[in-house]
């Protein structure tokens, strides 16, 4: 009999495993993918760590978040600094003097500031959706050049229909700073994410390719307690209706060349490209093998973002109206599962990022011990 039963080799079940373990509790950790790490999992390809699930650039304020993660990985240096083109034309992201300077020609921050607030000025009172709300940050040359057709093409739905919180993620700042995260601490693990979740999860058992809901009234034999990390809607069988999901799919290709577009990220911002973006993996770790030397080939991922259907991979929660308040009534029913604690991003239904959550798995796990 093991004290937990953790559905799902992610970042919230490895840390929950980790600590649980560490606390002397008997931990079992499924998942129904061949692999553990969740959606952050990299694999190798050419000598270089390819992140499957699209890219994850680990950032946080955190410093207990940070000094956790260390035990687990070294981390380089890498920032994250994604261009954004347009038709063609190069912009610098997140959206700074680089950015209004490429825009407008202006050259001071006062000029800047200048421009942004004339334009500003159509968004009367509060930002009720994230058109207002990018308009009201950047205004609207920078929102229908950079914004507008990458947000509808990554959520399938109108500006005007989404939250405006999902734009507030994104910085904007009066200085010369490409660095798209406002954090303290940033990097990627050396060897991939892979590795970093294999370290955490050292010493524990873990079954691949087990598909708790098929099994579940077996596994919860197995297990005072049950820690589960998938869709909530699915726990419950979707009986009050579906949640939505953003899915996302990837195109990776490997090309007979050593540098295809001289950066990690770059988002296509207009409407017509059909992919949002596209990764160039060896940047994340400046081109080099672990031994430093040049790699001659790249891998390129373009990525495509779908409504979510059965079958595929849910990756964004969709917190508009209409799905927060479908997720407060599973909430509830959760709240009734004594036995079982929701987690993590499909879990929650929440958009969070991973020093996130592992804050909230290192937090409930304190709980639980
Ligand atoms: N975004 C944008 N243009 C960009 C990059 C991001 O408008 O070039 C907006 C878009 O609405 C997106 C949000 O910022 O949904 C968050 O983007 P981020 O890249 O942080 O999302 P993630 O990496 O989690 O997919």
């Amino acid at each position: 009999m093991y004290d937990y039963l953790i559905v799902g080799a992610g970042l919230y079940g490895a840390t929950c495993a980790r600590q649980l373990t560490d606390a002397g509790k008997k931990v079992l950790v499924i998942d129904k993918r061949d692999h553990i790490a969740g959606n952050i999992y990299t694999e190798k390809v050419e000598d270089i760590n390819v992140h499957k699930y699209g890219a994850h650039i680990f950032h946080t304020n955190d410093k207990g978040v940070w000094e956790y993660v260390q035990r687990f990985a070294e981390f380089n240096r890498f920032t994250n600094s994604p261009v954004a083109n347009y038709k063609g034309e190069l912009y610098s992201m997140p959206f700074n003097m680089y950015t209004f300077n490429k825009m407008w020609d202006v050259v001071t921050p006062e000029e800047a500031a200048a421009k942004i607030d004339e334009q500003r000025k159509e968004i009367k009172g509060t930002p009720q959706n994230l058109e207002e709300q990018a308009i009201s940050l950047v205004g609207r040359d920078i929102y229908e050049k950079l914004i507008k057709g990458y947000t509808e093409k990554q959520w399938g739905r109108d500006c005007k229909d989404l939250p405006a919180f999902i734009i507030k993620r994104l910085p904007v700042r009066l200085t010369f700073d490409n660095n798209y995260f406002n954090a303290l601490y940033q990097g990627i693990p050396i060897g991939g994410y892979t590795k970093m979740v294999e370290h955490m999860l050292e010493g524990i058992e873990v079954r691949l390719g087990v598909d708790y809901l098929e099994y579940k009234d077996t596994l919860d034999k197995e297990a005072e307690k049950i820690i589960y990390t998938g869709p909530i809607d699915a726990y419950f069988n979707f009986k009050l209706g579906n949640l939505e999901y953003r899915s996302v799919r990837f195109e990776t290709e490997v090309l007979n060349q050593p540098n295809f577009q001289g950066n990690a990220a770059v988002n296509y911002t207009d409407r017509e490209t059909p992919w949002t973006r596209i990764i160039e993996h060896k940047w994340f770790e400046f081109g080099k093998d672990e031994d430093g030397n040049d790699l001659p080939k790249t891998v390129i991922s373009r990525e495509y973002s779908s409504e979510w259907k059965p079958g595929d991979e849910p990756y964004y929660p969709v917190n508009d109206e209409k799905n927060s308040s479908l997720y407060l009534k599973y909430k509830a029913l959760a709240d009734k599962e004594s036995n079982v604690v929701f987690g993590g991003r499909l879990g929650e239904y929440k958009y969070y990022d991973m020093d996130k959550v592992i804050r909230v798995a290192l937090d409930k796990a304190e709980e639980l011990k």
